[in-house]
């Protein structure tokens, strides 16, 4: 599989460039093959954290594995937007470039407080299936652990339920694997359109002009947060370097061309299977990881925040800097894994330091290949909060 898809990836950028037109034309396969992996995600989260959490059978197992994976969580977002600050803070690509580019469009609404209530409302709503309808996938999680908790706490009458579960589970891990013929036909068509929709409209180009510095720090910034997590596979878990990358590969390139961690679920699982992480692990921490795990994600918020203030001219302090810390974190975690989500919950950070909204539209050109890359440290980032929590499970259970 892996020749085919390496293959994809290069006629992928060379039609992209010379074909631009036909290679949109046929966009839509692309969009066939990111809906059917849509498809199955929201009952897998349901089903793999339902039948988890009930095979667990022991609450206060799951509280560890629970615990190690919100740990982890918390310390790699934290980690990864230490760094993006930090580096910010140094480099300071923002000065320099004209505020116009910003001020230019920022209207009194862009202005306007977003209450955080509104934010909270969304993860509590009243109705569970209008909120799989819109593809809320925060709300899901909450109610597939409530639910398991709740089949945990029933016990023998609730079995039937909770076997049934498990053979969903099955059954839609087998149709991803059926999917993962496909991957090499649907890369093919969404890089190749990517590259196109660039080059048509010059942005290809233009990406070499005032924003270069910032992109340049931001992907470097996403590649030592992949370093240190790797550190921590090797050092720590004792995994080795070359098996856990090759068999990684899979998912990353994944998330490379879907551009959603959530998309990129049921190959994560996969690879998780193939690194020999438990299935007692695999199948309640990378539903939740990838949730919440978003530190490529909440890594871009706060760059971009400070990207902004430092175009604008606003010095920021120390406490101003601990807020874009906090909303970015949350901002990562709202983002939920879905292609360009982290540009829309980027309003809450930018919000807590006063920059208008209408800045994001600096970002617009380039955010489409950048979540490529967030996306696939988010994943990895999964993978190695899976390897950790297995490493500390066994430990604790020897
Ligand atoms: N696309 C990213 C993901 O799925 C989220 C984002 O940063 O926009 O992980």
């Amino acid at each position: 599989m892996f020749p085919f898809i390496l293959l994809s990836i290069f006629f992928g950028i060379l039609c992209g460039i010379f074909f631009p037109q036909q290679m949109i034309a046929i966009k839509w396969i692309g969009q066939v093959f990111i809906n059917m992996l849509k498809l199955i995600v929201l009952p897998l989260i349901f089903c793999a954290l339902v039948s988890a959490i009930a095979s667990i059978g022991a609450i206060k197992k799951l509280g560890s594995i629970g615990v190690y994976t919100l740990g982890y969580v918390l310390f790699s977002v934290s980690i990864a937007v230490s760094i993006g600050l930090i580096l910010l803070n140094t480099f300071q690509p923002g000065n320099g470039v004209a505020p116009s580019l910003i001020l230019a469009n920022a209207t009194p609404i862009d202005l306007k407080p977003v209450p955080f209530s509104s934010y909270l409302l969304t993860l509590f709503p009243p109705n569970i299936l209008e909120a799989a309808v819109k593809y809320e996938i925060m709300p899901i999680v909450f109610f597939s652990i409530v639910f398991a908790l709740s089949c945990l706490s029933v016990g023998k009458t609730a079995h039937p339920v909770t076997d049934f579960i498990s053979g969903l589970r099955d059954i839609f891990v087998k149709m991803v694997i059926w999917l993962m013929y496909l991957t090499p036909v649907g890369l093919f068509s969404l890089l190749a359109a990517a590259i196109a929709e660039a080059s048509l409209q010059h942005l290809l180009l233009k990406s070499l002009g005032g924003m270069l510095m910032f992109i340049i720090i931001f992907l470097f910034g996403l590649f030592l947060q992949i370093v240190w997590q790797l550190a921590v596979i090797v050092f720590l878990a004792g995994k080795n370097s070359k098996e856990f990358l090759s068999t990684a590969s899979n998912a990353l390139i994944t998330a490379f061309a879907t551009s959603s961690s959530m998309a990129t679920l049921p190959v994560t699982m996969l690879v998780a299977k193939e690194q020999n992480i438990s299935d007692e692990v695999a199948r309640f921490v990378l539903p939740l990881a990838t949730t919440i795990n978003l530190a490529g994600t909440a890594m871009y918020e706060a760059v971009s925040a400070l990207f902004f203030c430092q175009v604008l001219g606003y010095d920021l302090s120390i406490l101003a800097q601990i807020g874009v810390f906090l909303t970015a974190i949350l901002a990562g975690m709202g983002a939920t894994g879905i292609p360009e989500g982290g540009l829309i919950t980027m309003v809450m950070v930018l919000r807590a330091v006063n920059v208008p909204v209408s800045a994001i539209g600096l970002l617009l050109p380039f955010d489409r290949i950048l979540d490529r890359f967030r996306t696939m440290t988010n994943v990895w980032g999964d993978l190695a909060c899976a390897t950790t929590v297995e490493y500390f499970h066994t430990k604790k259970n020897r």
